[in-house]
């Protein structure tokens, strides 16, 4: 007994206190193995569903205060990956990675990521398509906006038509030759073309920050994405 825990001390001396040498204040960031596992218990559960439903719901009150009248256009804008249809076969594919070009393999991976979206297979996501169904029929217009490129214009609006995203007033992409900036460099003065068009963007949504981040909304919304970011 007293040799057990005269071991245990020795070694607990030999790791630096037992609390382990990364406890306190490591710098060290958290397990990438880990936040995967919990990362697919966070989807598999139906927490991911729940909360992005709460989001979009959210988003929805802002139709309710709003009521296009005859002379007044009012704009919602939609962000497209992971906020109006899902990507998540082919982030399960390339195991969170980033997979840019090459073939899509579903399941096992890899799925390059062009290939995906020429695909045009993405599913939509629910609460978000109630959402344009319900803006759609209230009158307002719809515009997505996304960090896609021109060149997947074709598969990108074939992929929204399928998904059932029928009849929005536009679709605005980045131009291939990536002068547009990062995400939150264009997004914001993209919406503001829209109004300089005679729209008043009252909704934004989008699943990330780089969505949000400008200008030309009255009202914003962050849906859940803790799967990768954009900047
Ligand atoms: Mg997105």
């Amino acid at each position: 007994m007293m040799r057990a825990r005269g071991l245990a001390v020795f070694f607990c001396v030999a790791l630096a206190g037992c609390g382990g040498i990364l406890g306190g204040g490591s710098k060290a960031p958290p397990n990438v193995g880990e936040l995967k596992l919990e990362l697919r218990e966070y989807y598999d559960s139906g927490s991911y569903a729940v909360e992005f439903a709460a989001a979009i719901a959210e988003a929805r009150k802002q139709l309710g205060r709003k009521s296009p009248r005859l002379g007044q256009r009012f704009a919602v804008v939609l962000d497209i990956d992971e906020t109006a249809l899902s990507n998540w076969a082919a982030l399960q594919a390339n195991d969170f990675g980033s997979v840019t070009a090459g073939p899509c393999a579903l399941p096992q991976g890899p799925c390059g990521w062009e290939t995906w979206l020429a695909r045009a297979e993405a599913p939509a996501m629910g609460p978000t398509l109630e959402l344009f169904r319900e803006a759609k029929a209230a009158g307002f217009g719809v515009f997505f906006i996304s960090a896609r490129t021109e060149r997947f214009r074709a598969a990108t609006e074939r992929n929204l038509m399928a998904a059932g995203y029928a009849g929005w007033a536009g679709v605005v992409l980045r131009p291939d030759d990536a002068s547009s900036g990062p995400a939150a460099a264009y997004k914001g003065p993209a919406r503001c073309r829209i109004e300089a068009l005679g729209w008043t963007v009252i909704l934004n949504v989008g699943d990330q920050p780089s969505d949000l981040a400008g200008s030309c909304a009255e009202r914003s919304v962050l849906v859940p994405n803790p799967f990768y970011r954009v900047p």
